[in-house]
């Protein structure tokens, strides 16, 4: 077992050092939403693009950045989400997140008929997180300010 979680230190140190798809997008067209941890300090900024947002979960992610500092298990996480989200449906990216918050024990996750046949890929690396509580609220932090991203690009009225 050691060997594995050695696999996994790798993979999250690999995402902290060489984070994925940095950066800013113009606002307008994309959305931004910040996210603060203040248990920790981490704060992330998600940056979304969202192609045809009126076909709702049909809807395409075409483009996502991040910034923002913190924790490692924070700017991992957010990086592995990047990875994890470009190119899908919005449908399909909410399912991703439903099953990673189920992975950290979230509760109150309400899990769908498909969610057991997600990929997490890269994001399984943190499934050693969930044994300490206080860092769970790292873990899900860009997943949460995704959320509010997508809700925001999905429903601009509001
Ligand atoms: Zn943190």
């Amino acid at each position: 077992m050691s060997g594995l979680e050695d696999l996994y230190r790798e993979i999250i140190l690999d995402h902290y050092r060489t984070p994925r798809n940095r950066g800013e997008l113009d606002t307008p067209p994309a959305t931004k939403v910040d996210g603060h941890n203040p248990l920790c300090g981490d704060e992330i900024s998600v940056y979304l693009m969202v192609e045809d947002a009126e076909n709702g979960d049909d809807a395409i992610v075409t483009d996502i950045k991040i910034g923002g500092q913190g924790c490692s298990i924070s700017q991992s996480s957010a990086s592995m989400m990047t990875n994890a989200v470009i190119g899908k449906r919005v449908g399909d990216v909410r399912a991703v997140s439903r099953k990673f918050k189920s992975l950290m024990g979230i509760e109150n996750v309400d899990l769908q008929a498909g969610d057991d046949e997600v990929d997490l890929e890269d994001l399984e690396a943190l499934q050693g997180v969930v044994k300490f509580p206080v860092r769970i609220k790292c873990a899900v932090l860009g997943w949460n300010t995704l959320s509010s991203a997508l809700d925001e690009a999905l429903d601009p009225a509001e």
